[in-house]
């Protein structure tokens, strides 16, 4: 894997993706929130309630791994808990992506998960996206059932809320984001079309998975 990112590279990152989480239409105003791991364990999180537009990289605020502020004066995101939570439970999360994008959050409101349609979404995702069970945005509720609900897979839906990511980069994480919101509009589609829908079978989309994980993934990393 790469080396962390130092803090201050882990700050710009944040900023970095704000830009481009607005220019791909997956998140607006303030809603939403994007972290990274740096150096010595630490989380660099968006601060609560400061749109991206203008989010400076003094703004970012660094976390412990059991969500304390160590550096910063904002207040941090008010999922700070999903986002350690996330964490803690998947080693090989470097950065997590949280928004509250369209059609991700339209099959949250029907507590139904992103079905697992599409090859890229099974190569990128690892299969179907599972909707985690409701809870109260912010607390540790949600932390635990996102966590339950994500099952080996780079991402869940969070019941009538939105989606969150993770990837082994803050890029990885952005691609997570886009094929997913890509999926779950495609399976609107479908379910609006009244049309028969064949998911994936789990066999050949673990393979999938595994084949994109060993192989793409570096390659757009610029490791292979
Ligand atoms: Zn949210």
């Amino acid at each position: 894997m790469e080396k962390l990112l130092t803090k201050e590279q882990g700050r710009a990152a944040i900023v970095k993706m704000g830009h481009k989480l607005i220019e791909k239409h997956l998140v607006a105003g303030s809603w939403g929130n994007i972290s990274c791991l740096t150096e010595n364990g630490l989380i660099a999180i968006t601060p609560s309630g400061r749109g991206y537009e203008n989010l400076q990289t003094e703004d970012v605020v660094l976390l412990d791994k059991a969500g304390s502020v160590v550096e910063g004066e904002r207040i941090p995101s008010s999922e700070s808990k999903l986002h350690t939570a996330i964490y803690a439970a998947c080693p090989e999360a470097r950065a997590i992506i949280h928004t509250h994008s369209i059609y991700a959050s339209a099959l949250s409101a029907m507590h139904q998960g992103v079905p697992a349609i599409i090859e890229d979404i099974v190569q990128i995702c690892g299969g179907r996206v599972n909707c985690a069970e409701y809870a109260i945005c912010g607390t540790q509720d949600l932390a635990d059932a996102a966590v339950k609900a994500m099952q080996g897979k780079k991402a869940v839906l969070l019941a009538n809320h939105g989606a969150v990511c993770w990837g082994k980069s803050m890029e990885d994480a952005l691609i997570v984001a886009e094929v997913l919101e890509k999926a779950a509009q495609i399976a609107i589609i479908c379910q609006s079309s009244g049309g028969k829908v064949y998911e994936l079978d789990a066999e050949d989309s673990t393979i999938m998975h595994n084949f994109y994980e060993a192989h793409y993934s570096k390659r757009q990393m610029g490791e292979e």
